[in-house]
């Protein structure tokens, strides 16, 4: 439930309803929106009765929070969030995420940093801990990818977006991150959601391979539950019973989480896909759904990539693929 206090309600108006709720046996939130103050009940399983509060002086109206997620739901909260990294702002501008799924080495960031930024993404991808299916896979270069990525990001600007793969790696990950990557296998590590809530840092949720939107939203609560209203959403393909493509993309949720909720949402067609060819159509349908950005694994010769380069598009394909997105009319 969701008690929404008028535009020139202050603070004693709004102590007052806190203190209401209290004695009813429930907690209040208070959050701060642009244009009004509401005061959400948390942890409520049930309707909660508390139409008395509309005597309360300053109390505009009650809302009746049906969904289980509530913090990120836009019921809660009617205003689009922005997230800022840097000089982008996440949910306003159209942002493209590009790189290499993996840091392999100086040079090959670098050139995918330099050729990414020219063709117009702002900021850069690319993992340094790894989750690989199997233990023989290359697992990433941990700290020294990093390195390499702050190297990057010092010669072209672009912020770094790199995963977070466990609680032990949190300190060093934080330590050159400006986005948290929480990757489809950890969607629902909770313990891990509630560290990244812990800060302040964006993060970008990717939607777990076989989660329904309504556990994908519920992952975004814990982080949000924590206090970390920078939260980034990413559709990156479910399981399905197809085999043709690596996942199948997901399209319908971008406008139905627009609907439901107020958190930015990116899309990834490499992941969803799983196939070059298809990055492009599919980063074009993505745009015209109502995305508020792509993140693309960009190679600068995926045929040497030590992950992914199956999926990952060369720099020239990345930029004409800018070029086309760029044109494109809405
Ligand atoms: C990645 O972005 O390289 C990655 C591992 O993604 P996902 O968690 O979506 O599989
Ligand atoms: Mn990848």
């Amino acid at each position: 439930m969701l008690v929404v206090m008028e535009h020139g309600a202050d603070q004693a108006h709004v102590d007052a309803v806190l203190a209401q709720l209290e004695t009813l046996g429930y907690q209040g939130k208070c959050l701060e929106g642009s244009e009004r103050t509401a005061i959400g009940i948390m942890g409520n399983t049930g309707y909660v009765d508390a139409g008395a509060l509309m005597q309360f002086p300053g109390v505009k109206e009650i809302i009746h929070v049906t969904k289980p997620y509530k913090l990120v739901s836009r019921e809660f909260n009617p205003d689009s969030t922005i997230v800022q990294v840097g000089d982008v702002r996440v949910g306003e501008d159209f942002v493209v995420i590009a790189g290499p799924c993996s840091v392999e080495s100086e040079e090959q960031v670098m050139a995918a940093a330099i050729g990414v930024k020219e063709a117009g993404a702002t900021l850069l991808r690319g993992g340094a801990f790894k989750p690989r299916t199997g233990p023989y896979s290359f697992q990433g270069l941990k700290e020294e990818g990093l390195k390499m990525l702050q190297k990057a990001k010092e010669a072209t600007g672009l912020p770094i977006v790199t995963e977070l793969l466990s609680l032990d790696h949190l300190d060093v990950v934080m330590k050159y991150a400006d986005v948290l990557q929480i990757g489809a296998r950890n969607m629902q590590n909770f313990e891990l959601l509630k560290a990244v809530g812990r800060t302040q840092k964006p993060v970008l949720l990717k939607r777990g391979m076989s989660a329904r939107l309504e556990e994908f939203l519920l992952a975004a609560e814990y982080i949000l539950n924590e206090g970390n209203p920078n939260v980034i959403l990413c559709e990156r393909g479910i399981r399905t019973f197809e085999t043709a493509t690596r996942n199948t993309l997901d399209l319908n949720i971008v406008p139905l989480v627009k609907e439901l909720s107020h958190l930015p949402i990116v899309v990834d067609p490499s992941h969803g896909t799983g196939i070059h060819s298809l990055v492009a159509p599919l980063s074009k349908a993505a745009k015209a759904v109502g995305a508020d950005g792509l993140i693309i694994e960009v190679h600068p010769n995926p045929s040497e990539a030590l992950c992914d380069g199956k999926q990952s598009l060369n720099l020239d394909n990345f930029s004409t693929l800018m070029n086309d997105l760029n044109r494109m009319q809405l």
